[in-house]
């Protein structure tokens, strides 16, 4: 995520409204780096009005061209630092200094770019400039279709059918048993194979994209999802979440909030409370989302990669007791569709943590793909660079917009570009400290 300040919890975590994120993308190609930099200091001072909050005097044109040359260094001192943090107060997203911004002629000169397809946004986005905001049309997603709730099978990645189980059998070696390929049957058996070649989370979502690149390039998805195989119940993740999990958890690192594990725990064997700091903590709604993971693995024994499979995650937070309460209607019965939500997968983070450090980050295949820097950039793009524009509103990329998106990306990329593998897992907190990006920068490329 990219924040003007990590130490405040309100700049860090702001979604930033469309006219906002054209303000951070001008202020970025003020930059001398930015071939066009003349053009945008010409922009930014028409577009600045210092008068709007009662200062006379203002130099803009010296504001905006020490701004230009701090942004276009290479490296700063932290003099050159101090200052530009200074300077950028005044020029803010939020700030008050604002003109109405122009949209068509922006549009004009490509810094708004129109997209109309969800492969042009994706491929907009891998080639990436942060001194751009890219406007997408509100039906390039299909508007009938519910992505959120009833979400169905079509636009799920389901980690159990029977195509991601094959493939990941006929991968590893494993002969397929009759009833299975009769039936979809599991045995007993067939289980401890799939155990024992390493059916983990990860295996099983790096295998289902692998599914989806190859049979499905056309299939729309806004959620992973799986069955629990005791209880029938939906369990359902998102890549989004993943991130959005990971970086909480480095952000809490880095400002020193941590999440408080409740008495509770090892009331029943293979459970988890835990009291996650709030984004925002506010009277009305108390400081932390209550977190409760039911049938944990022991990350600290290599028992069994099948553990996944009966985690049940439970949050208070709206997004997680919205889907939870969301019961999933079959033939047979009802069934609860549980959800990972940030809180949830930061705490599994913060669990592992704790227990070796994130050097030994055990078992990390079991639930907890880390995102890798591509990932998270790309996310930026969608979280500070796209905005939706519909008949009378312009508005930023809803969840499952976001999440739509991530997937067409997964698609095109190799999983180990967007997840540390196993082996690669960075030694110490500090490498992962690009999950917090600077609001405003020099250059960014997807590479
Ligand atoms: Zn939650």
């Amino acid at each position: 995520m990219r924040s003007a300040n990590f130490d405040s919890p309100r700049l860090t975590f702001q979604r930033l409204m469309p006219h906002q994120m054209i303000r951070a993308a001008l202020i970025n190609g003020l930059s001398q780096q930015n071939p066009y930099s003349d053009y945008y200091r010409r922009l930014v001072k028409e577009l600045i009005n210092p008068l709007k909050e009662g200062k006379t005097g203002f130099e803009l044109e010296k504001h905006i061209s020490a701004c230009g040359d701090i942004l276009g260094e290479h490296s700063r001192t932290t003099k050159q630092q101090k200052y530009l943090d200074s300077l950028l107060m005044d020029f803010s997203f939020i700030s008050d200094m604002w003109e109405d911004i122009p949209y068509k002629e922006l549009e004009q000169v490509q810094i708004i770019k129109k997209v109309d397809s969800l492969s042009a946004l994706v491929q907009a986005v891998k080639i990436g400039n942060i001194n751009q905001v890219y406007e997408i049309p509100e039906d390039m997603f299909p508007p009938d279709r519910d992505f959120l709730k009833h979400v169905t099978l079509t636009n799920r990645l389901d980690l159990l059918s029977r195509e991601n189980i094959s493939a990941f059998a006929r991968a590893n070696g494993i002969d397929l048993p009759d009833k299975f390929l009769e039936h979809g049957y599991i045995s007993n058996d067939f289980w401890v194979e799939l155990n024992e070649r390493g059916f983990a989370y990860k295996a099983a979502l790096t295998n289902a994209i692998g599914v989806l690149k190859n049979n499905y390039p056309y299939k729309l998805i806004s959620a992973i999802s799986h069955r629990n195989p005791t209880t029938g119940d939906q369990i359902r993740g998102s890549l989004h979440d993943v991130i959005e999990g990971f970086e909480r958890f480095v952000h809490r690192h880095k400002v020193g909030d941590e999440i408080v594990f409740g008495l509770e725990a090892g009331k029943y064997e293979g459970t988890e409370f835990a009291y996650v700091p709030k984004r925002i903590p506010t009277r009305l709604h108390g400081d932390f989302d209550t977190v409760e993971l039911h049938y944990m693995p022991d990350f600290l024994s290599d028992s069994s990669s099948l553990t996944w499979l009966h985690t049940m995650p439970y949050c208070n937070c709206p997004y997680s007791l919205n889907l939870r309460n969301h019961n999933e209607q079959t033939q047979q019965a009802k069934r609860i569709v549980y959800n990972w939500c940030p809180h949830s997968i930061d705490t599994v983070l913060e669990i592992i943590h704790k227990q070796k450090g994130v050097r030994g980050f055990a078992l990390p295949e079991n639930f907890v793909p880390i995102p890798a820097k591509l990932l998270i950039k790309f996310s930026d793009y969608l979280r500070y660079n796209c905005y939706v524009k519909t008949e009378n509103q312009r508005r930023p990329l809803r969840e499952t917009e976001i999440e739509l998106t991530l997937f067409e990306f997964a698609k095109t990329k190799h999983f180990d570009w967007l997840f540390h593998s196993e082996n690669t897992m960075p030694e110490y907190l500090d490498r992962l400290s690009y999950a917090l990006r600077p609001l405003y920068f020099t250059q960014d490329r997807l590479d």
